[in-house]
């Protein structure tokens, strides 16, 4: 029998570069005050695309987390146990620092090299940058806590993985988790059961005991986990270790793993505290403006991620189309996919744009009000926006492979599973739309901070940013009013209307900034597109509705998103 061979199919795109093909990332890197971190981005960007991470990404997300409550003896150790694949992915990810760069490197610019750095991994792999996340963002709650933050900064931050269970002292590198979300409530932490109780005396950096349940802990293998508890003062916050200070396992168990749509690679566990110890971090009953302190960090490593997720999806969706010719062209070379391709690079670029724009607040908010007050607004509108678009990017993008982006064996199903996802956490979309809301009305000169950002050289942006300036006036007076004492009844039903319209003006903003970083730092082609589509909106509602034009605005587009080196 002469076995069929199949012609006129792609190839994987592996063994290639990802920071190195990415034409906006390194622009972007050394536009915003990166660019020391080229050498190291190029490393891991030559990991990242190399048949050997996309083996790890597919083995740590076939062979699942396994859930082990107890030895063969009858021992309770509640332990999830791990594909070699996954350990390898968390190894090379922190030894790259993507868990703790900006935090040890004082040079400018180094939360925007940590932030490229989680954008490359999570590209090649998402579920076990969860972990990655989470032990980044948590130095920044623990530093409330300075006698604690000293104790353990050093091993969460240190570029050595230590998969072992064993206590935190015996190991050379930690990482953390977190757990808020109870079932009775996961946005409204308010209503947080569990309990903590101190066990000699009351007060922030002492132990006490934990009893409840968390409806989910993501990686439940991590060191610590910084964990919401209610004391007699109130919501507050706490680090609970996996092993107690006298070497005992600690009483954190594991009621069961989650069967979840994707980011599989990663155990999301219920888990129930019965005594429990934790140390107490910040002050009893401020519980949420510390943990805020690590959930402002995920909220922008969800944005990138979703960024991530969009950038891979498109390099896919052209590599594929560059391959695969039908009814006697290439498909890149078919006018219409041409156009498709075009709409998804825009807004690939749209998203990293912002993120990186948001990443860069981070390394001067310390040292420059404005930027602080950026970073305040524009994390929570950067990750209202990426995260929506993401799941349309990603969904149009398999498509362009057709049905070879549906199968298991393409890279594609698993990035559609992954792309719902980033909405949800650490705050989902309403909760984030609330939250800018929040922002504005607890410090109003929030806006003022994104106003700067708009640009108004082009005709069309220079009318919508009018616009949007409109709204964040007529806002602001609506939310100082209805936040008086007694707020009389039209302000108070104003208010509940400027609530029911959160998502549209989060949008509006969310796509003036982005089109005013496009007419900075992006050739006229990206920018006029993007103002042309989603300012004047002039293309359809789907992707691929750019409306053409003779210029071959399209083709220069994709150019610009996928030189192979
Ligand atoms: C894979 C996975 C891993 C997770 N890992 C962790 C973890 O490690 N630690 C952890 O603490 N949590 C974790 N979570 C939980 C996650 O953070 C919550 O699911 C999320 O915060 C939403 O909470 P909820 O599920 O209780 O939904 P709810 O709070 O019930 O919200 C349901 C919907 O209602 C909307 N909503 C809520 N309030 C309002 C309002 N006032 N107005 C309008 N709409 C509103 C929300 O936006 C959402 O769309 C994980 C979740 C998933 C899916």
């Amino acid at each position: 029998m002469a076995i069929h061979v199949p012609i006129n199919q792609s190839t994987d795109l592996a063994d290639v570069n990802l920071y190195d093909i990415d034409a906006v990332l390194k622009g972007l890197i050394r536009l915003h005050g990166g660019a020391w971190g080229e050498d190291l981005l190029m490393r891991f960007g030559e990991f990242v695309g190399s048949s050997e991470a996309i083996e790890l990404a597919v083995l740590s997300n076939t062979n699942l987390p396994a859930l082990h409550t107890r030895t063969r003896f009858g021992q309770r150790i509640d332990e999830v146990k791990y594909d070699r694949a996954y350990h390898e992915l968390m190894a090379a990810s922190i030894a790259h620092g993507a868990h703790s760069l900006s935090w040890r490197d004082s040079r400018e610019g180094a939360h925007l090299v940590r932030a490229a750095l989680l954008f490359l991994a999570f590209q090649n792999e998402a579920g076990h940058c969860c972990p990655i996340s989470m032990t980044h963002a948590a130095i920044a709650a623990l530093r409330k806590q300075p006698d604690i933050a000293q104790r353990w900064e050093r091993l969460i931050t240190s570029n050595s993985y230590d998969r072992r269970s064993i206590p935190a002292e015996q190991k050379m590198g930690l990482t953390v988790g977190m757990s808020m979300t109870e079932s009775q409530g996961g946005s409204d932490v308010r209503a947080n059961l569990t309990t903590a109780q101190p066990i000699d005396q009351a007060g922030a950096g002492n132990l006490y005991t934990l009893h409840g349940w968390k409806w989910f802990c993501s990686a439940p293998m991590s060191d610590f986990f910084l964990i919401t508890a209610k004391a007699s003062k109130g919501l507050s916050c706490f680090l609970v270790p996996r092993w107690t200070p006298d070497g005992k396992r600690n009483n954190f168990f594991i009621l069961g793993l989650k069967d979840k749509l994707g980011n599989r690679s990663n155990a999301s566990a219920e888990i129930q505290l019965d005594g429990a110890l934790g140390w107490l971090i910040g002050e009893e009953g401020r519980g949420i403006p510390t943990i805020i302190e690590m959930v402002n960090h995920t909220r922008l490593d969800c944005a990138l991620s979703s960024a991530a997720l969009m950038r891979q999806a498109v390099l896919q969706a052209m590599h594929h189309c560059r391959y695969r010719s039908a009814f006697g062209k290439r498909l890149i070379d078919q006018p219409l996919m041409n156009n498709v391709l075009a709409d998804l690079s825009l807004e690939s670029e749209a998203a990293l744009q912002l993120a990186m724009r948001v990443a860069r607040s981070y390394d001067r908010a310390a040292s420059d009000e404005g930027e602080a007050l950026f970073k305040r607004i524009a994390s929570a509108v950067a990750k209202y926006w990426i995260c929506k678009r993401a799941p349309v990017v990603v969904a149009d993008a398999l498509e362009c492979l057709g049905g070879n982006g549906y199968v298991e064996e393409s890279p594609m199903p698993r990035l559609f599973r992954e792309s719902p996802l980033l909405g949800i956490w650490e705050g989902s979309s309403n909760v984030i739309c609330l939250d800018v809301l929040r922002a504005i009305s607890t410090s109003p000169e929030t806006l003022d901070a994104l106003v700067p950002e708009l640009d108004v050289s082009d005709s069309h942006l220079s009318r919508f940013v009018a616009s949007v300036k409109n709204d964040m006036a007529g806002l602001k007076k609506i939310l100082s009013k209805a936040a008086t004492a007694r707020p009389s009844r039209r302000h108070q039903e104003a208010a509940l209307n400027v609530e029911a319209n959160a998502r549209l003006f989060v949008e509006r903003l969310a796509l003036a900034l982005q089109a005013s970083l496009l007419v900075r730092n992006a050739p006229d082609f990206v920018a006029d597109a993007f103002i042309a589509s989603r300012i004047a909106r002039r293309g359809g509602l789907a992707l691929g509705t750019l409306r053409a034009t003779s210029g071959g605005g399209s083709k220069k587009i994709i150019e610009r998103s996928f030189t192979l080196a």
